[in-house]
């Protein structure tokens, strides 16, 4: 989670993310929409692509995924399609909504909803991930 906070604060988004098995950090990630006029660059999104772009693969089973806030659906999907074990997110989406816009759909229930369930948990270093929305939502 230290990593993804990292990566979001020196883009200057309250949005990162990182994907590692066990102790190793394998890629870091932040929102680039605007950077790349692309609204489905969000950090998980760029994540998951650079890791499968890295080990030649689209199955990221075994990997964990760390993100400052909430994935939203698309980047929850992602996650799905992509296999990955377990998701632990900072601010939660009502938390985001006091900042930003965001579809009102929790990843746990698209989880639960899912032909390949991740386990969620949230509210992981919250207070920091708190900061990034305050200072760059
Ligand atoms: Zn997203």
């Amino acid at each position: 989670m230290r990593a993804a906070i990292e990566i979001a604060d020196k883009h200057q988004t309250p949005f990162g993310a990182a994907l590692a098995m066990g102790d190793q950090l394998f890629v870091t990630a932040a929102n680039q929409t605007a950077e790349l006029n692309d609204p489905t660059a969000h950090a998980e999104i760029m994540a998951i692509r650079k890791l499968g772009e890295h080990l030649k693969k689209t199955n990221l089973s075994g990997f964990t995924l760390y993100t400052t806030c909430e994935p939203c659906p698309m980047c929850m999907s992602a996650s799905i399609w992509a296999k990955i074990d377990a998701l632990f997110y900072g601010c939660d989406i009502p938390t985001i909504s006091q900042f930003l816009g965001q579809i009102q759909l929790r990843a746990s229930s698209l989880s639960k909803n899912s032909i390949n369930p991740v386990y969620v948990a949230g509210n992981i270093l919250d207070e920091e991930c708190r900061q990034l929305l305050a200072n760059y939502a």
